[in-house]
């Protein structure tokens, strides 16, 4: 390939794929980098992610934002979790909490101190034992980095914001780091007769913008990664079916919950995320099942609140592309590939995947071994989130309807099939290295669907009963008195980060 310095980048799209992109490159290579993004406000946003995971606070310190400031100009909230409702069985409901669940004692995991107490007759379900479950439930946050000076963990959150306003932020953001900014509608998309490469993007208005390097973010239109370099983009419909979302805000929630909502429907779930100004609601599910009528229908019975707007339906085929860096261009969000909304994954990606192609930005000219190293690393990523997923719909009792029956019945990948069998037989976590997933958060989700496993580790008979019981009444004792004194979640955002 060939050797020329790459000055000057070209960012196609700008949504929260594009802005991220274009803030944290110009954070990070503004000064070797000339960074030109081209959105049109004619086409818009698909406007719809506004639930993260913890990770993102990662890109929040890498750019430098204060985090009172973002969530006043998102009008964010705080996300402690993700509630399932109806998803092992109807009228069941666990909170995948982004924290540890107990304490962890003697190089032994907390659940299997309690698989050992549940084996003995206990009642108590291990979320008894959560300190985010404790703040969820009573709708109470505050920034806590441990509990006192017990060996407890404190509140691990995330974010709520409304996407439009963050995409807006952003942008500020960039353009203050000298992101330049070219509205206008991509018509077409010239190539390099050197090397088939892109050489510069057309838009409408006759203007040319030339480049040495591209991203792709134009979302699921993929006009320069799909539209014009053709890479192949797998389907994984066939494990997970949903492929169709329909989305309607409605009015704020008082008292203001710190967690984001999954409850499971006939065919797919629906989602309730609470910011400042109002909630967020959509409905994802699969049109081989439902019908949109149908579907619409359900959404509207599940609001909390009055509709604040009329619905509308997104269309989106899960999957990933075959190849996310083709040539000098990366794709980036989703024309990079969809994975639903179920654990708020794909802002994630977005920030992984950057960090990823910064960490292998090329200076000169382009190297194979780079490439195939970002694409390697991307693929295994979406995998693994993939499985994560699938894990939520294929572990289910329920039959009521043909939309479970098929994702109870389904094969699965074979590396999700080894770690429920791990888990079912001894509560053990056969977590990657590299997942996004942490051992707790893969046995919430395993333990949440219904798997129950037949044995602990034998570490955890290293205590008495006696010890046992102790053990136990002090960590809910310790919740207890971290949680009560707890300002309510709408009350120390009332503090610290009120919008408008
Ligand atoms: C139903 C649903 C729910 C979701 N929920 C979540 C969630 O809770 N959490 C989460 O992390 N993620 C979620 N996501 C994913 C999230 O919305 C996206 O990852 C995120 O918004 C990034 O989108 P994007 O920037 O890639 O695309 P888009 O927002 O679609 O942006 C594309 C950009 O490209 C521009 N563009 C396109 N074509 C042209 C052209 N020809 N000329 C000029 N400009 C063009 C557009 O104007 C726009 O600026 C959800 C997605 C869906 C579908």
């Amino acid at each position: 390939m060939g050797q020329k310095r790459i000055k000057k980048l070209v960012i196609a799209g700008g949504g929260t794929a594009g802005w991220i992109t274009a803030a944290a490159f110009s954070r990070l290579l503004g000064k070797s980098l000339d960074i030109h993004l081209v959105e049109s406000e004619e086409i818009g946003i698909v406007g719809v992610g506004e639930a993260t995971i913890p990770q993102i606070i990662r890109l929040n310190h890498m750019l430098g934002l204060d985090e009172n400031e973002f969530l006043r100009r998102t009008y964010g909230t705080f996300k402690l979790g993700i509630e399932f409702v109806d998803w092992g069985r109807v009228g069941s409901r666990y909170l995948h909490t982004f924290g540890d669940t107990g304490i962890n004692l003697a190089n032994l995991h907390f659940h299997q101190y309690w698989l050992r107490y549940r084996q003995a007759g206990g009642e108590n379900s291990l979320w008894d034992f959560s300190l985010h479950q404790r703040a969820a439930d009573t709708n109470k946050f505050a920034r806590m980095d441990r509990v006192g000076s017990s060996p407890m963990g404190g509140l691990a959150y995330a974010f709520h914001f409304d996407a439009a306003l963050y995409a807006a932020y952003l942008r500020e953001y960039a353009e203050t780091q000298g992101v330049r900014r070219t509205e206008g509608i991509i018509a077409s998309v010239e190539r390099s007769s050197k090397d088939g490469g892109i050489a510069a993007l057309k838009l409408e208005d006759g203007t040319r913008i030339e480049g040495d390097f591209f991203i792709d973010c134009t979302g699921f239109r993929a006009l320069l990664i799909g539209q014009e370099l053709k890479t192949y983009y797998q389907d994984w419909t066939h494990w997970l079916p949903c492929n169709r979302a329909i989305a309607v805000p409605s009015e704020k929630l008082s008292p203001l919950p710190p967690f984001t909502r999954a409850t499971a429907k006939k065919a797919g779930w629906q989602w309730r995320i609470p910011l400042q100004h109002r909630t967020g609601n959509g409905h994802v599910f699969s049109n081989e099942f439902m019908s949109e009528d149908e579907a619409t229908a359900i959404l509207l019975d599940g609001l909390e609140g009055e509709a604040l707007s009329d619905p509308r339906t997104l269309k989106f085929t899960t999957g990933r592309r075959e190849t996310f860096w083709e040539k000098n261009c990366v794709a980036i969000g989703l024309s990079s590939g969809f994975l639903e909304p179920l654990e708020s994954t794909s802002i994630h990606l977005i920030q992984s995947n950057v960090s990823r192609l910064i960490s292998l930005f090329p200076r000169e000219g382009l190297h194979s071994a780079d490439i195939d190293e970002y694409n390697r690393r991307t693929a295994a990523e979406f995998e693994q989130v993939r499985d994560f997923l699938i894990l939520h719909y294929h572990q289910t009792e329920r039959e009521d309807s043909p939309f479970w029956q098929h994702c109870r019945n389904m094969e699965v990948p074979e590396p999700l099939n080894e770690k429920m069998a791990l888990f079912r037989a001894s509560g053990r976590i056969g977590r990657d290295v590299d997942d996004l997933f942490r051992d707790t958060s893969w046995m919430q989700v395993m333990l949440g669907q219904g798997i129950e496993p037949q044995d602990y580790h034998p570490m955890a008979d290293n205590i008495t009963d006696a010890q046992l019981d102790e053990f136990l009444r002090n960590v809910r004792a310790i919740i207890d008195n971290a949680v009560t004194p707890l300002p309510s979640h709408e009350d120390f955002i009332k503090k610290f980060c009120a919008a408008g």
